[in-house]
């Protein structure tokens, strides 16, 4: 049966809420996120430096100063507490209740949505909204932190080794423009995709029509 991807919107052969790609591309943003809360805490409270040449004077220690606009910035990372919460309820699970800071909270939220990342895919209505909101929080905070996004998928390579197709999922990483597969080290520059998308039909659906 096909079914519409709630996140991507294109059509996908599996009878799920979420298409293959958006269930790997959430469960990478998920991975990254708990990094980029500290990479922000860290750019909060940086002290600034004072110059080598200060000469005799007495070095006064200045105290971190947190920033406001960054504090409020960071507490959008409390949807992903939300999350978990509202997840365990719909798989009727209870974990151990996690106090602490919000890092803390990011830390454990993400460890458990990404361990029912295949549950959330397949059977929770909420999915798509859910993925929606994991990817705006990454892109809200890999502008502030300056991370690369996440890397095109390109579909699985084509490329023919001892007689069998390759298969490893070719990924095109932000700001370049050369597929390279990690397995087999064939590229696919600009120009070739194409041929690439015609090659992956012809080797992986053979029956499937190029459009
Ligand atoms: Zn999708
Ligand atoms: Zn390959």
């Amino acid at each position: 049966m096909n079914a519409t991807c709630a996140l991507c919107e294109r059509v996908t052969v599996l009878d799920a809420y979420l298409c293959e790609n958006c269930r790997l591309d959430t469960g990478d943003r998920l991975e990254r996120l708990p990094v980029m809360y500290e990479e922000l805490t860290l750019m909060l409270f940086r002290t600034r430096q004072r110059p080598a040449d200060d000469g005799p004077r007495a070095r006064a220690v200045e105290p971190p100063t947190p920033n406001l606009a960054g504090m409020h910035l960071r507490s959008e990372f409390a949807v992903l507490p939300s999350w978990r919460n509202a997840l365990l309820d719909a798989m009727q699970r209870t974990e151990p209740v996690v106090t602490g800071d919000l890092g803390a909270r990011v830390v454990e939220a993400v460890r458990v949505l990404r361990k029912h990342l295949g549950w959330v895919a397949k059977e929770w209505p909420a999915a798509g909204d859910f993925a929606g909101e994991v990817r705006d929080l990454f892109n809200g905070m890999r502008t502030v932190v300056g991370e690369p996004d996440l890397a095109a998928r390109m579909g699985p390579c084509p490329t023919l080794v001892d007689g069998r197709p390759c298969g490893a999922p070719l990924l095109l990483p932000d700001r370049e423009s050369v597929v390279r597969c990690q397995w087999c080290s064939s590229r696919f520059p600009p120009g070739t995709w194409l041929a690439l998308k015609r090659e992956q039909l012809a080797v992986f659906s053979p029956t499937a029509k190029a459009s």
